[in-house]
């Protein structure tokens, strides 16, 4: 396998591999990034806590359950997307953090693209709901 080169000098295989995983990352994002995931991965946007601050509504809690309305709710834990959740973690096993999504992501893009589907899917639903 031929060294890549980098400003520094040579960066070795293991160095490729981290490239090669952000090229795919910088694809996939490119690919798949849309208004939802953005709103998910930033955790500014359709979440009470965040349009409360901003004084855009008049509570910061969920609609449906009173919990605290922030991502790690919505993707975590809110009752209303208990049978989404169900699926993915059929498909994925082991639901990360939200912390932890763009590493996960990276490290299993057939993984990281069920992820994506179900964010989008639940933030789709969730604007539609609050006819956002
Ligand atoms: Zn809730």
């Amino acid at each position: 396998m031929a060294k890549k080169v980098g400003l520094g000098g040579d960066i070795g295989d293991l160095d490729q591999e981290a490239d090669r995983k952000c090229e795919g990352l910088v694809r996939m994002q490119h690919r798949r990034s849309n208004y939802y995931f953005t709103q998910f991965l930033t955790g500014y946007g359709s979440y009470g806590t965040f349009t409360y601050g901003i004084k855009k509504t008049e509570m910061n809690k969920c609609s449906r359950c009173g919990k605290d309305d922030d991502r790690e709710h919505v993707f975590c834990v809110c009752p209303r997307w208990a049978e989404e959740r169900r699926a993915l973690k059929e498909r994925v096993i082991t639901i990360p953090e939200t912390t932890d999504i763009i590493a996960y992501m990276v490290e299993d893009e057939r993984k990281g693209k069920t992820i994506f589907d179900y964010v989008v899917q639940i933030m789709n639903r969730k604007l539609e709901g609050e006819g956002v």
